[in-house]
């Protein structure tokens, strides 16, 4: 077994191996952190969160520059891990850093705009009061991520949560332990203290860092294990953010570039392997335009090939349970009287699963209701943009969304209940770093990403401050009956017009 210079397991410690998903090769061990290592890092991050917060918002951001300079200067060397342990193609890993990069940018330049304390109107009736608020950091924040955005994904949560003034313990998935410690490896060279660190192992140390006193756990991954960190943070009244699952539709109207929408679709669809929590999974697709839209998408994707050759667009399907899981859903299509007009069950192998376009699907399908986290797509013929709309809305997660449309874009997405949607475009949202990001429904809820991703790892400290007295004494025992008689009059004038008499 290899023992990591940077996570070094005792011996004769609980350990696991992380896996080249390409090969099955061991990259390297690691320990499994049980409840009371994950107390000690917690306890270590609270004393760094003091030096931390008590910086000012251009000091942090000083030392998360140097951290970001640092990252950015061996990008290649993270792509390399990246790749090592998802089996993602270099080209793609190279991207979800860099994006994950301009997020650290945008969080640690942004903080302070966003966060300081700033005045707010105080109303007539506290008219002599001065009003503000400032967003201060909760402490230590608990950091869960997945697998498939192993970067870019939990760094939604620990840039910002950083930015804000907080220490981080991130436990990375156990399919991508080493990217996380590579992170905060380079945060500590960067930096020199223990303000985000990572433990290491399975669900349990997830699980313990949800129970170990963070003041906020942010989680990405399962909407099912989800809950399992929703109800052990319930048990300290810890507070949670939810980053889950995702069934994004795609719609395409009559008036759409339809090699555009084409191009979209594939890419979402089919781009990492199909393992992007806001990727393409439905397509929905004006009736007068759905044959031709299907020839695109055809030609498109006949050409793409999941293999670990070099220069393969798509890899592996990084955990190995999710292959049952894919074919499942296209098993299930196909038994239902749906077709597979690319690809179908022959397309899934042990470790790659090759692209695969469903049509003719029944609307109880998993294909059309579960998420099936693979480079596939269920497409359907509408007969107009109402009942894409419709559809699109019917499902209990809602996370992210597409419409191809030249004349009325901003039309249909606005009527989506989604988080986010993309017009002319796909999963554009998530590389706006002053967007939020985040689901509704099964998706979760709360936001990473933007003022609100920043907001999300603080709590509001509301001041009043008196600036004369009052014109109405009115929080007193003094108050009199004619402050009383002021104070109705007051109200009638301010709110009492309009309305039925
Ligand atoms: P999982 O839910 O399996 O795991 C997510 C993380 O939770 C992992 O670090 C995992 O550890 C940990 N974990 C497992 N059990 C527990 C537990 N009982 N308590 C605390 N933590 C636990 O998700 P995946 O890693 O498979 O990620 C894929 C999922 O993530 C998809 O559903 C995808 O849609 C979603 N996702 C959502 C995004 C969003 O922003 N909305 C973005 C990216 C992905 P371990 O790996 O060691 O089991």
């Amino acid at each position: 077994m290899t023992i990591t210079e940077e996570n070094p397991t005792a011996a004769g410690a609980p350990s696991f191996d992380s896996l080249d998903p390409r090969t099955g090769a061991v990259v390297a061990t690691h320990p499994i952190h049980d409840e009371a290592d994950v107390r000690v890092a917690v306890a270590r991050a609270r004393e760094a969160a003091t030096w931390w917060s008590g910086l000012t918002y251009a000091e942090r951001a000083d030392r998360l520059g140097a951290w970001k300079s640092l990252v950015t200067q061996r990008l290649d060397e993270l792509a390399g891990v990246m790749s090592a342990e998802t089996g993602k193609p270099h080209g793609d890993a190279l991207l979800e850093a860099a994006l994950a990069i301009d997020h650290l940018a945008w969080a640690s330049g942004h903080a302070k705009k966003v966060l300081k304390r700033h005045k707010v109107p105080s109303g007539l009736v506290m008219a002599n009061q001065k009003a503000t608020v400032e967003f201060r950091p909760l402490g230590v924040i608990g950091v869960i991520g997945p697998w498939n955005y192993p970067v870019f994904t939990p760094m939604g949560s620990i840039a910002y949560a950083l930015s804000a003034g907080n220490a981080v313990v991130f436990k990375p998935s156990e399919y991508t332990p080493g990217i996380g410690l590579w992170l905060a490896k380079t945060f500590t060279e960067a930096v020199g203290k223990p303000v985000f660190q990572v433990v290491t192992g399975l669900g349990e140390t997830g699980s313990a860092l949800c129970r170990s006193g963070v003041d906020k756990l942010a989680f990405t991954g399962s909407t099912a294990t989800g809950k399992k960190v929703m109800a052990a943070c319930a048990e300290s009244l810890t507070p949670v953010l939810i980053e889950a699952g995702g069934k994004d539709a795609l719609i395409v109207d009559e008036d759409a570039d339809l090699d555009a929408a084409a191009d979209g679709a594939v890419w979402g669809a089919c781009g990492n392997a199909g393992q992007t929590c806001a990727g393409v999974e439905r397509v929905y697709v004006h009736e007068k335009v759905y044959d031709e839209f299907l020839v695109k998408i055809v030609e498109k994707a006949k050409g793409l090939q999941a293999s670990d050759d070099e220069g393969s667009q798509i890899g592996p399907i990084t955990m190995p349970s999710q292959v049952d899981i894919i074919r499942r859903h296209i098993d299930d299509a196909i038994a239902k009287g749906g077709r597979a007009i690319l690809g179908g069950p022959e397309a899934v192998g042990d470790r790659f699963v090759q692209p695969t376009i469903l049509v003719d699907v029944p609307a109880d399908s998993t294909a059309w209701t579960e998420e099936t986290f693979g480079p596939t797509m269920t497409v359907a013929k509408v007969a107009s943009m109402d009942e894409a709309v419709a559809r699109t809305n019917d499902s209990r997660y809602a996370l992210g969304s597409a419409v191809f449309s030249k004349s009325r874009g901003m039309q249909i997405a606005e009527r989506l209940r989604v988080g986010m949607t993309s017009i002319n475009g796909v999963i554009t949202f998530a590389g706006v770093p002053s967007l939020p990001f985040g689901g509704i429904g099964d998706s979760g809820f709360g936001r990473i990403h933007g003022p609100e991703g920043l907001k999300e790892f603080t709590y509001a400290h509301a001041i009043t401050k008196q600036r004369m007295k009052p014109l109405l004494a009115l929080t007193t025992f003094d108050r009199t009956e004619k402050a009383e008689q002021q104070l109705g009059k007051m109200m009638k004038m301010l709110h009492g017009r309009g309305g039925k008499k």
